[in-house]
């Protein structure tokens, strides 16, 4: 008597931000899971030589690159290897990969505000999307949901603590859920003081103790700005309160996020600080994937450290609270002014500490205003962007 076995569908993906660290922590989940996993549809943003290495590993269906000049050298290196696939760029491309007719699930692994469009599209398009890229739920997690809604399309959390609250949650929530609790590791500058931290590098900002990442969000990180976003992306995601999001520091990042509920229980996930896991969950959900990879030993550790989060020193996290207060405009004006400003930040033209006083300086302009247009949010980030440049030029002039 044989055993019957039923044809597994393959999940098929869309990958924006191939290239990326989110992006490749996904290729090696798709990899150690060819059965399950295929990627039909990627985008990549400026590392093409980095892309046509993907391209011939995994020959997606479709293509896509940020520059032009980026396709025409992707174009012919995949001629030269008799691989023939269509390249698009720009924000058209990166929307036709996250929309891709075959694609089940998209991951949305791009940095920054530029994520939100392909993101839009692909939920309206009724595709599932992994959510890497917060800044387009801080800057819209209103509108995602309801879009999402409205056709029937889950948004799945990829960032580590809010995977780690979904995973806690387990399908509980509303009246039960006391608080959500996300950790942050406090970046390279935990114990710096104010004046410490006055005359700190881009090179030494760029150092994250436990996390390998890109560098805006180990920026964001060792400003604590990523955990201020975290709040937001965590309240849409969560349909949660904003007041009932607490930040807790804990160096080890092993405790990837906790929830506590309203008897006072408090369920937590733990793990190695490495990305496959939330991207695993993410992909494998409702069932887990059997990875072969370091296992945590708590043993070994010996002990975890907690400390109560320093809104003195990172002040980010005081000014999250102020955006939360000012509705759409809020978010879109604080996820803005501090991506201008990390970049200016990383082209030395101001110092660290003048990254959140950047923030809170535009963030004092905002008329409080709430958006029920992809359009509406689009304009009003433009605005605040070309603001916070004026702002800075202003400053250093
Ligand atoms: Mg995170």
């Amino acid at each position: 008597m044989g055993l019957i076995v039923l044809p597994k569908t393959i999940k098929k993906i869309a990958l924006l931000g191939a290239t990326g660290s989110i992006g490749r922590s996904t290729l090696d989940i798709v990899a150690r899971f060819p059965e399950r996993y295929q990627v039909v549809a990627m985008g990549g943003g400026k590392n093409v030589h980095e892309l046509i290495v993907l391209a011939r590993r995994f020959q997606p269906q479709l293509l896509a690159v940020q520059e032009e000049s980026g396709a025409r050298e992707l174009t012919q290196a995949l001629v030269d290897s008799g691989l023939s696939i269509p390249v698009m760029v720009g924000q058209p491309g990166a929307v036709a990969v996250a929309t891709f007719a075959q694609a089940d699930v998209v991951i949305a692994a791009m940095v920054g505000a530029v994520g939100l469009e392909p993101t839009y599209a692909a939920l309206m398009a009724g595709k599932d999307v992994a959510l890497a890229n917060k800044e387009s739920m801080v800057m819209a997690g209103r509108l995602l949901n309801q879009v999402a809604a409205s056709t029937g399309a889950t948004i799945l959390p990829l960032d580590s603590e809010h995977s780690a609250i979904w995973q806690a949650l387990n399908g509980e929530s509303g009246k039960g859920v006391e608080k959500l609790i996300l950790t942050a590791s406090g970046g390279p500058f935990r114990d710096f003081s104010l004046a410490e931290m006055a005359s700190v590098t881009p090179a030494q900002a760029m150092r994250h103790p436990r996390w390998d990442m890109g560098p805006k969000i180990t920026i964001d990180s060792a400003t604590m700005m990523n955990k201020a976003l975290e709040i937001i992306e965590a309240r849409w995601l969560f349909d949660m309160d904003p007041e009932k999001i607490e930040v807790l520091v804990h160096p080890q990042s092993i405790v990837h996020s906790l929830v506590e509920y309203v008897d006072g229980s408090v369920l937590a996930q733990l793990g190695l600080p490495d990305m496959r896991l939330p991207i695993a969950y993410a992909l494998g959900y409702p069932e887990r994937l059997a990875l072969d990879l370091p296992k945590l030993d708590l043993a070994a550790l010996g002990q975890l450290e907690f400390f109560q989060a320093d809104a003195q020193r990172f002040p980010a996290l005081r000014l999250v609270r102020q955006a939360l207060a000012a509705g759409d405009s809020g978010a879109i004006a604080f996820n803005a002014a501090n991506e201008v400003a990390v970049e200016r930040f990383r082209q030395g033209e101001i110092g660290f500490l003048e990254i959140a006083e950047t923030v809170e300086n535009v963030l004092n302009n905002v008329v409080r205003e709430d958006f029920s247009t992809l359009k509406e949010i689009l304009d009003y980030d433009a605005k605040v962007r070309q603001l916070t440049e004026a702002k800075v030029q202003r400053h250093r002039g």
